[in-house]
């Protein structure tokens, strides 16, 4: 991508009302544009982050045996008046408005209600369990606050997966393999979320939480000695800092975090209401265990320059950046330099292309290189490279990644291989 063709700009300064650290960067980018608190464009650049995080869940979901699917976000209040969600919690998180013929309705802000009646239309034989299916989707929640840019929005992308068992221990050891695909994906993403033990609902005993601890995070979570296992607030009672664990692990440490994932035990509370059966082998009726798992793909993104920022702008995992390397060329006022360094940047772009490396170049000609530098900065690109008079003088071109300080000149005969290694 061309930046003279990209069509975002980067802006000095964030809106006012941007607070959070997310929503001032990626306002800045270009990354997003917020059309109202809780509701963000995503523009090219903040769309290829997007759909990368998108590909590294469904990549994981593919490999537990997840099936994609795409269930309507319009939805009729017929099946949430079913489970008694129409009324509780309701109007709290639902949109619920009316459609032609004075039809209730609703936009999914979770999709049980949604998933299991349609699950029951397959569902003979124990033969046909389990089923799991999942979809990539936006979510309308009505949140009262939704002050911290893409951690929260009233529409927003989530990742669910449901899961439908025949008995309780296949229901069990399922969450356990999501457990560990869910550690996969966020390691993958490059931050650090800590399965953290929280209340089961009225259900099952526990849930497991994903909490990324940050200094901006909504939640507070007690995290044990290894850093591997934590517990959030509603089920660590009186724990303060420095207490034993409650697994008697030695001391827990308080800290600020946020919530991108949650898995969750559904066991019949969902199945029962839909009266979802399967005939086991002896020929009798039995109920169906579900779990159901979210990820917030648009949450993981804040979260990620939460995380992952300086005074100067992201700092991008090479796994979701928008782009591998960030290419500036700059200008000359002599003729036949100028002309070298466009057709050296021009060649390396294509080459780059050709061997599958994603490249932002920024071509432009009427900027200092102090803002393109800051700019390159600001976008956070995994690998920074020059292509300027003083490289070329050496014969080759400035290396400098984005989350170290030092800048090495490599040689342009080598800089395709090098760049190339670098994107593996
Ligand atoms: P929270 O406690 O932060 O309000 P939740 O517990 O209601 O979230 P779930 O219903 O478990 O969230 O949703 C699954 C995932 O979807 C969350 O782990 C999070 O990553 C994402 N998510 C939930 N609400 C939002 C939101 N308003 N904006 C962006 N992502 C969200
Ligand atoms: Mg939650």
């Amino acid at each position: 991508m061309r930046m003279t063709r990209l069509f975002t700009k980067t802006l000095k300064d964030a809106p006012a009302d941007a607070e959070s650290a997310n929503a001032q960067l990626l306002i800045r980018g270009g990354f997003v544009d917020q059309l109202m608190a809780g509701a963000y464009t995503y523009l090219p650049l903040g769309l290829r982050v997007l759909q990368n995080i998108q590909r590294i869940v469904r990549e994981e979901m593919d490999g537990i045996g997840g099936q994609e699917i795409l269930m309507p976000a319009l939805q009729p209040a017929d099946p949430w008046k079913t489970t008694g969600r129409w009324d509780d919690p309701g109007k709290e998180v639902m949109f619920q408005f009316t459609g032609a013929g004075d039809r209730d309705l609703t936009l999914g802000w979770t999709h049980e209600e949604i998933v299991t009646p349609l699950i029951k239309k397959f569902i003979r034989s124990y033969q046909d369990l389990p089923i799991l299916v999942y979809q990539v989707q936006d979510k309308f929640r009505n949140e009262l606050r939704a002050k911290s840019g893409i951690l929260r929005g009233r529409e927003f992308n989530m990742k669910d997966l449901y899961s439908f068992h025949a008995t309780e221990q296949e229901m069990e050891a399922y969450y356990d393999t999501v457990l560990e695909a869910y550690r996969r994906v966020f390691a993958r993403c490059g931050i650090n979320a800590i399965p953290t033990e929280a209340s089961g609902g009225a259900f099952s005993k526990v849930s497991h939480e994903f909490q990324m601890p940050t200094e901006s995070g909504e939640d507070t979570i007690f995290v044990n000695a290894a850093g591997d296992y934590a517990w959030n607030k509603e089920v660590a009672g009186n724990l303060k800092d420095g207490d034993p664990a409650p697994d008697g692990s030695g001391p827990v440490r308080e800290m600020k975090a946020i919530e991108v994932g949650n898995i969750f035990k559904l066991k019949t509370r969902f199945t029962e209401a839909f009266d979802v059966r399967f005939t086991d082998d002896a020929g009798a009726q039995q109920p169906v265990y579900m779990g159901c798992y979210g990820i917030g793909p648009s949450r993981v993104m804040g979260a990620i320059v939460e995380a992952l920022h300086d005074d100067r702008g992201i700092i991008w995992p090479k796994s979701v950046a928008p782009f591998t390397v960030h290419m500036v060329s700059l200008t000359s006022k002599d003729d036949a330099v100028r002309e070298r360094i466009a057709e050296t940047a021009e060649g390396l772009y294509e080459d780059l292309a050709k061997a599958g490396v994603t490249v932002l170049w920024d071509d432009r000609s009427d900027l200092s290189p102090g803002a393109k530098f800051a700019d390159a900065d600001l976008l956070g690109v995994p690998l920074r490279i020059v292509v300027s008079e003083k490289t070329l003088k050496e014969d080759g071109v400035e290396w400098k990644a984005r989350d170290s300080a030092e800048a090495k000149i490599i040689p342009l005969a080598d800089a395709l291989e090098e760049i190339e290694e670098f994107g593996k």
